[in-house]
């Protein structure tokens, strides 16, 4: 029915394909043309989502849906970052800066330290791996987008990406982290004037109210 491309390797070409690429290595596609391929990326690929590519096959004898890269949608459709338990940080702009801060101990996001999370599609945050104990991010360490293209020579693994997408700051389409970071800042900022403004209320009313009663302060 199908030719089905297990891991990085044969999807993309990985390691393989590594400027300045030797071997002239070439990913699947340019290799087999005349049968369908089902591309299952990964350095490696998750077991559970190997193994359910086939199960869907031999259940619904038919080929998978598949995105527009030739990947199982049911899979590959969400981005790591979608489901990841430190999205919450990422939301609220709360960055590890270095491995060994205190952000790094609170387990916030690791964006900053270079997570390819909100570009890469895979399974890894809901699946995890070793039977759901944990995938890179739950032990501290940055996604590296090891299922996407070209991730050998896309820079370095620990710098952020350059572009995110969180609507919910209001900040456009695309905003690096440090403007989320400092739009977090900002709003902590408006937060602590609003609270001194009214504090500094509370006393002078205080004081009137002391006055009246003719207490002496
Ligand atoms: S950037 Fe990485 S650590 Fe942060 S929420 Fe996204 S996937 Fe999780």
């Amino acid at each position: 029915k199908a030719v089905i491309a297990w891991g990085s390797c044969s999807s993309w070409g990985c390691i393989n394909t590594a400027k300045p690429n030797p071997t002239k290595s070439v990913p699947i596609t340019d290799v087999i043309k005349d049968k369908p391929i089902i591309r299952v990326p990964g350095c490696p690929p998750i077991p559970e989502v190997m193994t359910g590519v086939i199960t869907y096959m031999l259940t619904y004898d038919r080929l998978p849906p598949v995105d527009a890269q030739l990947r199982p949608k049911m899979f590959y459709g969400q981005r790591n970052h979608d489901k990841c338990y430190r999205r919450a940080h990422f939301d609220a702009g709360q960055f590890v800066e270095k491995f060994d801060d205190i952000g790094a101990k609170l387990g916030y996001c690791l964006y900053k330290v270079g997570c390819k999370g909100p570009v890469t599609y895979n399974s890894c945050s809901s699946i995890r791996w070793n039977d759901m104990l944990s995938w890179p991010v739950e032990s501290g360490h940055p996604c590296l987008a090891c299922s996407e293209d070209n991730f050998w020579d896309r820079g370095s693994f620990y710098a952020h990406e350059p572009t995110i997408l969180p609507p919910s700051w209001g900040l456009g389409i695309q905003a690096t982290a440090d403007r989320v970071g400092l739009a977090a800042l900002g709003v902590m900022g408006a937060a602590v004037a609003v609270h001194a403004a009214a504090s500094a209320v509370a006393r002078a009313k205080s004081k009137e109210v002391n006055k009246d009663m003719g207490v002496n302060e």
